[in-house]
């Protein structure tokens, strides 16, 4: 089993990987209380439930199966977590287990800050995407129909459990998808890492266990080492944020679900590097070699072509790393060497978009 820990003090906890972990690993532990309560969707409950639910006899449990998809991401389906908890008298020793993806960890996660004001939960993460990024580092939260993500608290689980085992079944997109936070990482901290990711990406792509176990390790070495330094995104966490406010201008313009998460980050980390290679920062190859592994992966490479330079800006308007007025974006000084800034001038933001269509 690889183990790592997320340092934040009091707040701490260990992310531990390996094959066969919800089946085989001690983490029912971290629940103190006697009650749980796992919540999942209608896709991974018949996958995966049975085998969470067994490790779990002796406690008084309550199961919440969400429907599935980021469509249901809103406070309408957080609501009928607050619903089971409260029919099944839960208290505030109750812990709520997320088993899932993305969405169902972050409904989840935001459900636990706010249940009688904080209760406790575990993050059994089951996509890729989830795996290394979003089940780690304590962001938690819902949509609203006038944006993503925007209503939701900063509230850390007690532990990460990978079952690596549990990639088998996801489908090829969502797989690709989570490859390309994967790849995030070198990009934006890790040289080697990167590196490392192109030697091995026939291996990845073949969902290698072992590789995939330690291109997992690493992303959350990465993570947890960004989010230990600045927890509640003051300044450097929004390094991990690169490709996302292109990215997130393509999800909200063709509709919540038609693209992946991942597959916007792609596209969006692409348009961040061109421009970055523009600012004379990063070698034009580089920019390449992206795109290289990126459409290796299955991953697009160009934004909807109906989406024009002036949609992706005025949508980028409204981004939470907007500071009076001003677009701030993740770029990269160099390969390995994300910054923030809020000095590009906005034709060279439209030059590098218009590049990539
Ligand atoms: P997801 O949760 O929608 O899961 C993708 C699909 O795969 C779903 O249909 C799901 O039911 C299915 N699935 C999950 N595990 C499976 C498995 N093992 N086998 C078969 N099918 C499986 O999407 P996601 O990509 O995991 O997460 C995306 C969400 O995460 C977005 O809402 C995004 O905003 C959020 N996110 C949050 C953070 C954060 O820091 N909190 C970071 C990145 C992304
Ligand atoms: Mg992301």
């Amino acid at each position: 089993m690889r183990e790592l820990t997320l340092d934040l003090g009091e707040r701490s906890y260990p992310i531990r990987i390996a094959p066969n972990l919800l089946s085989d690993n001690d983490w029912p532990s971290f629940i103190k209380g006697k009650q749980a309560c796992v919540v999942t969707n209608e896709t991974i409950a018949p996958l995966y439930l049975e085998a969470v639910l067994a490790r779990l006899q002796g406690w008084q449990v309550s199961v919440v199966v969400l429907p599935d998809g980021e469509s249901h991401k809103n406070l309408e389906t957080l609501n009928t977590i607050f619903d089971q908890l409260l029919e099944d008298n839960h208290t505030r020793k109750t812990t709520l287990i997320a088993l899932g993806g993305g969405v169902v960890g972050d409904m989840t996660g935001f459900a636990a800050a706010c249940y009688q004001r904080g209760v406790p939960f575990i993050q059994l993460p089951t996509t890729l995407l989830s795996m290394v990024d979003s089940s780690v580092g304590g962001k938690t939260g819902v949509n609203h129909a006038l944006g993503k993500n925007m209503i939701g608290a900063f509230y850390q689980p007690e532990c990460v459990i990978i079952d690596t085992e549990t990639l088998t079944t996801l489908p090829p997109r969502e797989f690709s998808a989570g490859l390309a936070e994967v790849l995030k990482y070198g990009l934006i901290a890790d040289v080697p890492f990167y590196d490392w990711l192109e030697a091995n990406w026939d291996g990845l792509l073949a969902r290698d266990p072992e590789l995939l176990a330690e291109a997992i390790l690493c992303s959350c070495e990465n993570k947890a080492r960004v989010v230990a330094e600045d927890e509640r995104e003051g300044g450097r966490r929004a390094i991990l944020n690169l490709g996302h406010t292109f990215g997130h201008a393509i999800e909200t313009a063709t509709g919540y679900g038609s693209w992946l998460h991942g597959e916007a980050v792609a596209t969006g980390m692409l348009i961040a590097a061109k421009l970055s290679s523009d600012l004379g920062w990063i070698a034009d190859a580089e920019v390449e070699r992206l795109a290289s592994l990126l459409q290796r992966a299955d991953l697009p490479l160009n934004p909807p072509a109906e989406m024009a330079a002036e949609q992706f800006l005025s949508l980028m308007a409204r981004d939470k790393k907007v500071l009076d007025g001003r677009l701030r974006l993740v770029l990269l000084k160099a390969l390995g060497e994300a910054v923030v800034t809020d000095e590009v001038e906005q034709a060279k933001v439209i030059a590098a978009i218009e590049a990539v269509r």
